[in-house]
Order: structure tokens, then sequence, then C-alpha cells
């Protein structure tokens, strides 16, 4: 595996920028033995609550808060080295939680000028990390972005459905590309919220003729309630006492 040689080239860069734990704030590496050691490491699926009809299940490998994260914005927003490996760590193993066998990962493109504006693609970047954690998995970056959705943040279940209706294509060289593969169709992101980025892409594969089994993400969120309700609950991802739903 090559994982552990980049870990410590990683770790020297995080020394040699004078880099701090994303989880903790110490001096050092960008995610300390500590705090990767506090990550979760039980993949379990993560129904978002509503779900958008149809939605494949999907598998997360933990909870969006904490430590994870912090670890997922500082690599998409800062491309802070040393944390795609535990990220795509995670990913690994909700796609190993969505079943055995010869998989294809699709990962949810980014929108046009995303990609060039942040100078890497981090989704894509686990994603790739990922598959050479499970065997007899392949990347096929099938989907393509139209662009014209809305920034997600602060739109409903419902309203984030509707901007995404149409956003998300297969052109057909990536489908030539791929054709004669075998596997299980797996999407993968990020984070799962109300799952309508997901369900989309299902749709856009399935519109291509793939029918994708499963949807595998590093992290689901914990949505607060609105306020005047006792407690803190769920209106995203349904979760148990224990923080997920068995
Ligand atoms: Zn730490």
């Amino acid at each position: 595996m090559t994982s552990s040689g980049g870990g410590v080239r990683e770790a020297a860069l995080d020394l040699l920028l004078g880099g701090a734990c994303v989880g903790c704030g110490r001096p050092g590496r960008s995610l300390c033995p500590g705090c990767r050691e506090g990550l979760p490491d039980t993949p379990r699926q993560a129904w978002p609550d509503p779900c958008p009809p149809g939605l494949a299940t999907p598998w997360a490998g933990g909870t969006y808060d904490g430590t994870l994260r912090a670890a997922l914005l500082a690599h998409k927003e800062r491309h802070v080295a040393g944390l795609a490996a535990p990220l795509a760590s995670l990913l690994a193993q909700a796609v190993e939680a969505a079943g055995p066998g010869q998989v294809l990962l699709v990962p949810v493109p980014s929108r046009p000028g995303v990609v060039r504006s942040r100078g890497h693609d981090p989704l894509l970047d686990v994603v790739r990390r990922a598959a050479r954690l499970v065997p007899a998995t392949t990347v096929a970056p099938l989907l393509r972005s139209r662009g014209a959705v809305l920034d997600q943040a602060g739109l409903t279940a419902a309203e984030r459905a509707a901007n995404l209706a149409g956003s998300l294509w297969c052109p057909s060289t990536g489908l030539r590309r791929f054709a004669g593969r075998t596997g299980r169709v797996v999407v993968c992101d990020d984070v799962l919220t109300t799952g309508a980025t997901a369900r989309e892409a299902q749709r856009a594969l399935a519109a291509s003729g793939l029918d994708v089994c499963a949807i595998a993400v590093v992290a689901a969120t914990l949505r607060r309630l609105p306020r005047g309700r006792a407690g803190v609950e769920l209106s995203g991802v349904r979760l148990s006492s224990r923080g997920w739903v068995d």
C-alpha cells in the first residue's frame, strides 16, 4: 500500500509548514494521532429524513460533526495535507459496508469552475484513495454538472431537490470509456445532507442505463431541529441515541 509513504511525506510537510491539528489545534500534524484515533470506525446506514423517494441505501463513514467535519472542511477549502488519507479510509469503510464484489465508484462531480478555483478536486482525490483500499474497485467519474444550480446552503429538502433536478448528466465519452466494466455502481460524495444530490446522481446514472446500488459518503449530517423543540434531534439524518439508526 502506498499510503504509509504518503503519510510520512504528508506529516513531514505538515511539520515543515507549521500546521496544526484540525481537531484539537495542537501544533504539528494536520490530524494528530489522538484525534485520528477518535474518528468513527464503524460505517452505518444513514437514511435522510425525509428521504428522497427511491434513494439507494446510503452508507456513511461517520457523523458530520466535530473533528470529522473540521477535517472535511479543511481538506475541501484549504487543501490541508495529510487529511485525504483518513477521509479516504472512512469512505472505503462505507464502500465496503455497501457490499462485496466488483464495484464502480462514481463521484458526485464538483460544479464547473470550483475545481479550477480551488486548485484541486477534493472529492475525486478522496475517492481515488478509497478505491486503493478496497479490492476490485474502479473509480468511474461518469457524471458532469451542468453548473446551473444555486448554492444548496439554506435550502429545504424540497428546494434542494427542485434546484438539483436535471443538474447532473453522463457524457457519452465517459460511458464509452467504462463500457464493458462490470460491477455494482456506488455513488460517492463527501457529505450526505438531505440526499437530494445523491438522488440526482442516481437519476442521471439511471438515465444512462446504470442502476445505482448504494450511496457511500465520508460523513452524514446531524441537523438540529428549529428552536422551540426540546433537545438536539435530527431533521436531516435520523440517528439513534448512539448516533445512528441501525
Ligand atoms: Zn488533535
